[in-house]
């Protein structure tokens, strides 16, 4: 019988692992492994969708109008030159599809989301992995790394799962120096958390060749609705649009979505608690002597003195409910990544490393 092989480089992608979400035989659990919104969404976003469900036997708008005009309003944008999908993750493989193929090269940072090299692979591209410095992205590391075979250079700014950023001028020298016919992806699905970032919107203003993706996943609390955005010049954002499905957002996602952003006053609420809770968390761990980098995320990359450490403080976790996140698959073997949950897990969170150390010591 003929073998019927896939086209190259589809098997060296590996099942995507996505954050556990139950123990077994452990009934009562918290999940802290996906960077998700303890307080959950907008209440004016539940009752958008509960609404919108209505409606569902009728097919969503194919031009996310509303949608994006909400964007828009929200962020100071231009709406023409917003494109939305099934989450930040469906751009990301529109990016790669339509700008890069086999022979050329897609470049990310060796503690990068997991996406860039599946939808690089799944594209017949090359992914290329590049040094961080310090688990900061390393903008030297990455201009040393274009070829002329760079077509895709993508960056998470903050980084998912280091939790650090760079500053708008580091990125603007990315932009400048990158070549001349390569796209730079700023991935801001963690831009909400940092007050008055605008994750690379002005940068875009003035260039040609920079695009941002953003979420509803992570700060506005709706992960489970799949919508995510990109902002970029009118002839990207117009070939991404060649290869977007009519239907690609649900009708219960793009209301969620649409009252979600103008829903500013809960988005700000979210930033406050989040930040008081990783700061309070982060300083609790570096006095039991697990230090992790200043985060600006809904998230701390939490590191301990060997992975089998790591590992064992993750099981010791588990047992009492709490699911974090092990990142040895980003080439993090020595530390847990742990979400910023509400108070009552981050007090839980400390407790139990604390009883780690204490019974490990
Ligand atoms: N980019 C980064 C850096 C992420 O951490 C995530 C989610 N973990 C995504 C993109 C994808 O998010 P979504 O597809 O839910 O929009």
């Amino acid at each position: 019988m003929t073998q019927i092989t896939p086209q190259p480089g589809i098997m060296d992608i590996a099942l995507y692992q996505g954050g556990a979400a139950h123990v077994d035989g452990v009934s009562n659990v918290t999940k802290l492994s996906s960077n998700e919104n303890p307080l959950g969404p907008s209440p004016a976003a539940v009752e958008a969708m509960a609404e919108a469900a209505a409606t569902m036997h009728r097919y969503p708008s194919s031009d996310h109008a509303t949608l994006r005009a909400a964007i828009a309003e929200t962020h100071g944008l231009d709406a023409e030159r917003i494109i939305c999908g099934a989450g930040s993750d469906e751009i990301i493989a529109f990016l790669c599809q339509c700008y890069a193929g086999p022979g050329d090269e897609v470049l990310y940072t060796e503690h990068g989301f997991a996406m860039y090299r599946i939808s690089a692979l799944a594209a017949g591209a090359t992914p290329v992995e590049v040094k961080e410095r310090e688990r900061v992205t390393d903008v030297d590391a990455l201009l040393a790394g274009c070829t002329a075979q760079t077509k895709l250079v993508f960056i998470a700014n903050p980084n998912n799962p280091t939790g650090t950023m760079i500053s708008e001028a580091e990125v603007a020298r990315l932009a400048d120096g990158i070549p001349e016919d390569a796209i730079l992806v700023l991935d801001g699905a963690y831009a909400e958390y940092v007050e008055g970032f605008d994750a690379g919107a002005q940068l875009i203003a003035a260039r040609n060749n920079v695009v941002m993706t953003r979420t509803f996943s992570k700060i506005y609390g709706l992960g489970g609705a799949r919508v995510g955005w990109a902002y970029g010049p009118q002839e990207i954002i117009d070939v991404l649009n060649r290869v977007r499905g009519p239907f690609n957002v649900s009708t219960t996602a793009l209301a969620g979505a649409e009252a979600a952003v103008r829903d500013t006053d809960y988005v700000q609420r979210c930033r406050l608690e989040n930040a008081k809770w990783r700061g309070w968390l982060a300083d609790q761990l570096a006095e039991l002597g697990v230090p992790s980098d200043t985060s600006c995320t809904n998230f701390i990359l939490a590191r301990f003195a060997s992975q089998s450490e790591a590992e064992s403080c993750d099981d010791f976790l588990k047992q009492r409910g709490l699911i974090v996140r092990r990142v040895a698959g980003y080439n993090l073997p020595t530390a847990l990544r742990i979400t910023i949950g509400d108070e009552t897990a981050c007090r839980a969170v400390a407790a139990a490393v604390k009883d780690f150390k204490a019974g490990a010591a």
